[in-house]
């Protein structure tokens, strides 16, 4: 079951309206959260929010409530997926080309 969970958090998609603000912030290093500019230090969050968002898993009790938690935050934009700010802050001159031509 939980397995299953983590497996569909994958597929989990950012509200397209937050994934230009949360791009600008990734390239500036600072938090995802809206309305804050502290250094960003995981999950796409500031080290204070980075708190709050663990302490929100925290106080959840069982497996799936955590898991339910999380993918909401994700999909809105509040964090980022574990592997997604490193994947995102790599910066690739070739990708970035493809991707003006493209739009
Ligand atoms: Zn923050």
């Amino acid at each position: 079951m939980i397995y299953a969970k983590r497996i569909y958090m994958r597929t989990v998609q950012v509200k397209r309206t937050r994934q230009k603000e949360i791009e600008a912030a990734i390239a500036a290093s600072i938090c995802i959260v809206p309305g804050c500019d502290s250094p960003m230090h995981g999950r796409g969050c500031c080290k204070k929010h980075l708190n709050q968002f663990n302490s929100g898993i925290r106080r959840r009790k069982s497996d799936d409530e955590k898991a339910d938690f999380e993918q909401q935050m994700i999909r809105e934009g509040m964090v980022l997926d574990s592997y997604e700010q490193r994947t995102l802050r790599t910066s690739n001159p070739f990708e970035d080309l493809a991707k003006k031509a493209a739009s």
